[in-house]
């Protein structure tokens, strides 16, 4: 059996980063590194005493770690990296390059194709940066898809058969950005119709919030600031953060820590319990900002609460039980959360790249908008008429597959054939002059025949990158010519 190719779908992402593959359409494998997990922290460092670059949370005991590099994709910047100046791009393709290694290390094989996601509101640059550093780290990019794309083919997947247009809202609350985006699903693509966000918000902050009410109340009991070292602040740091992601979870938390400080010679530890109460309390303001931001986002599409289909929440931090009240409060519907928030994203990816494979054929991932076709003479009751609209590729077709028609030619010792290639114009019309002309060619060297003996194959294909292909064949003589 033949076995098909694997597109690794990577979850590149500013504070964390996964990667999954398609197997089928009820299973999908996210992918583990050494320590078998399957989300790493979006962190780069250089190891001085093995002279190696470290990733991860070995990376963030580094010197000078590298955190949130995707921040400064498409800049003209420059990052130190062990002894070496870089640009964003070498950090993450050091990034990629570690995803492609322990990926290809879990599924025994090589891998050479990926599918990146980037932020809906990514530029062209950054888009560029973001596939520019997927070639670095060895692979040949396959596609860049937005994150809310991604995160709509995951939600989608069981039902894309439909022909339908759902309107989705994607709202994502990562580590240490926010982003909502509304679009309108169809055919595997996610149309965005509006957006908003703050590029400054996420579960960082809500670890830097809980770290200060820890040392606030360790200071009110102890009269020593725990913020006053680096490394005790980085610890309680890392405690605050696991004590917030139990909280999403557990009603309560206990926050302990055996050796904290030192006072009169004895030391003292960090023993204290904590409720989601108020620890939703102190993040409920910066909650809260994010109903303006749905506000715009449904302005900016011109669509109201009602409107929207389906609610996805994606990203980390909405596993925290206030931020899906909020959304189901601002929203009227109950956000759909049941795909991991922090996986749903690589999984979309992984899906992309199986269509791309044709390993997941149900879905028809990219359609042709419009109808294209040739202008040609067509009989219509014993009458030629020329300059018809003969469609090839009817519109709502899937891109990549191929079309074809066969025209013979009208003339007694035709020797060539005028080639003008159509886009509809969406227009009721049935004649060319109405359309879009994209391209004429002169087909010659038809062997003289009579009227209708001789004729020619005329081939469409639609390409992923949005051109066309197009070949015309003189079927009597094989004589071929290409045009894109
Ligand atoms: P990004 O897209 O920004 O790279 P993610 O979507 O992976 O990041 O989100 C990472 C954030 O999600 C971190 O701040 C992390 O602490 C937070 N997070 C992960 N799990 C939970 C949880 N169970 N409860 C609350 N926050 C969580
Ligand atoms: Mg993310």
């Amino acid at each position: 059996m033949s076995k098909k190719e694997i597109i690794l779908g990577i979850d590149l992402g500013t504070t964390t980063s996964e990667a999954c593959i398609y197997i089928s359409k009820s299973k999908l494998k996210m992918i583990h590194n050494d320590d078998n997990d399957d989300i790493i922290a979006s962190v780069v460092g250089f190891d001085d005493l093995d002279k190696a670059i470290v990733f991860g949370e070995e990376a963030e005991d580094t010197k000078h770690p590298i955190f949130e590099v995707k921040r400064e994709m498409g800049k003209n910047v420059k990052l130190t990296l062990g002894d070496t100046k870089v640009t964003p791009e070498v950090v993450s393709a050091e990034i990629l390059k570690y995803i492609k290694k322990y990926s290809e290390e879990s599924l025994g094989e090589k891998i050479s194709r990926a599918v990146i996601t980037v932020p809906a509101i990514f530029n062209i640059k950054q888009k560029e940066a973001t596939m520019k550093a997927g070639e670095m780290a060895g692979f040949k990019v396959a596609r860049i898809i937005t994150e809310p794309t991604a995160a709509a083919l995951a939600y989608c997947l069981e039902n894309t058969e439909k022909e339908e247009f759902v309107k989705v809202m994607v709202y994502d609350l990562g580590g240490g950005t926010f982003d909502v985006s509304i679009g309108e699903f169809n055919n595997g693509v996610l149309q965005i119709l509006g957006g908003d966000g703050d590029n400054q918000l996420g579960g960082g902050d809500f670890d830097r919030l809980l770290c200060d009410y820890i040392c606030d109340d360790f200071q009110k009991q102890h009269g020593i600031d725990l913020r006053d070292d680096i490394k005790t602040s980085i610890k309680v740091l890392k405690k605050a953060k696991k004590a917030k992601e139990t909280l999403s979870t557990r009603k309560k938390v206990l926050i302990k820590e055996g050796f904290m400080a030192v006072k009169n010679g004895k030391t003292i530890s960090l023993d204290m319990e904590l409720t989601r109460e108020t620890f939703e309390d102190m993040i409920s303001e910066k909650l809260e900002s994010t109903r303006e931001a749905i506000q715009k986002a449904l302005k900016g599409a011109k669509l109201k609460a009602d409107d929207i289909d389906m609610v996805l929440l994606v990203g980390g931090s909405t596993r925290i039980p206030l931020v899906k009240e909020i959304v189901k409060d601002e929203m009227g519907q109950k956000p759909r959360s049941d795909i991991d928030p922090d996986r749903a994203v690589s999984m979309g990816a992984a899906i992309q790249g199986a269509i791309i494979t044709g390993a997941c054929d149900a879905v028809i991932m990219d359609i042709v908008n419009f109808s294209f076709g040739i202008s040609a003479v067509v009989d219509i009751s014993g009458q030629d008429v020329p300059g018809y609209y003969s469609v090839i590729i009817p519109e709502n077709s899937p891109m990549l597959k191929e079309f074809s028609k066969k025209y013979y030619a009208v003339r007694d010792n035709q020797e060539e054939v005028m080639l003008e290639v159509y886009q509809s114009n969406k227009k009721e019309s049935f004649f060319a002059a109405d359309q879009s002309l994209l391209k004429e060619y002169k087909l010659k060297g038809i062997p003289p025949a009579p009227a209708g003996k001789e004729s020619v194959t005329v081939k469409f294909f639609y390409n992923l990158n949005g051109t066309m292909d197009v070949t015309a064949i003189i079927d009597s003589t094989g004589k071929e010519a290409k045009l894109t």
